[in-house]
């Protein structure tokens, strides 16, 4: 297919592109440890918050973030939470057991109770990447549609960005509420049939090939996030493929749209 150098519209996912959420991830899943775990909260070892932010990218759900934290303090190692997580995490959580749901709804609580006691608190753990405001303000001074499309609730996205001075349009930040797969969200977005024209910044791969599986949406140009919540073997994948995914440094977030894809390092 014949690539076009611009979008004619831009989608972008919040958490993992824009806003980098990982010390809230870290300290809601401690929270939600101590209370199932330990029955009372403690400090937080010091050496665990690095090594949960580099599995983050296993996670799917948040309910898991505390199950991670679990087999870890268990002292399985990095390598194999890896390269087994998702039989790691059902294994633990038969043996402690716990039941996944009540887990999500355990860490939902957590969060609501925390948001309600001190937003401010709360909306402090969060930080953008650095350059990531400035490109999002010089996009919102163009004449390009641009629009957020997160599993983040709208009022979140609006109230981080603005403590960074942007006001998002209305009506362009699609979050948790619209309670529909983002790639439905895409296709009310997509300026053609085929969805041609329309580019999508995410950072989560599987995502991105949910998109790429759909017939309606063949034209839309898939950057996966470099930066964000993604492992190096999730980036070859998006390096390897050479037809509408791509893989986004920051830089070329940061740069013009001709340049975005072209990957010339070998970060990746
Ligand atoms: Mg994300």
């Amino acid at each position: 297919m014949e690539h076009e150098s611009f979008p004619r519209c831009l989608a972008l996912d919040f958490d993992g592109v824009l806003c980098d959420g990982m010390r809230e991830y870290f300290q809601t899943a401690w929270r939600v440890y101590c209370q199932v775990w330990l029955g009372h909260e403690i400090p937080t070892p010091a050496t665990l918050e690095p090594t949960f932010a580099r599995l983050r990218p296993v996670i799917e759900t948040g309910w898991e973030m505390a199950v991670l934290l679990r087999v870890l303090l268990l002292g399985t190692s990095e390598e194999s939470i890896g390269r087994d997580w998702p039989t790691l995490r059902d294994r633990q959580v038969a043996s402690d057991g716990l039941d996944p749901k009540e887990l999500a709804a355990l860490t939902d609580g957590l969060r609501d109770d925390w948001i309600a006691d001190d937003f401010e608190e709360w909306l402090g753990l969060h930080d953008f990447f650095p350059g990531a405001i400035a490109r999002l303000q010089q996009i919102l001074d163009s004449p390009l549609p641009c629009h957020i499309v997160t599993t983040k609730e709208e009022r979140f996205v609006r109230k981080l960005l603005a403590r960074e001075g942007i006001l998002f349009p209305a009506g362009q930040v699609f979050g948790k509420g619209v309670q529909r797969p983002k790639a439905d969200t895409l296709r009310l977005l997509a300026p053609t049939d085929d969805g041609r024209g329309l580019w999508f910044v995410e950072d989560m791969l599987s995502t991105l090939h949910k998109v790429k599986k759909r017939p309606d949406l063949q034209g839309v140009e898939l950057f996966l996030a470099d930066w964000g919540y993604n492992r190096p073997e999730d980036r070859r994948v998006a390096m390897a493929d050479g037809d509408r995914l791509h893989c986004l440094s920051l830089d070329q977030f940061c740069g013009p749209f001709s340049r975005w894809r072209s990957r010339r390092d070998s970060s990746c």
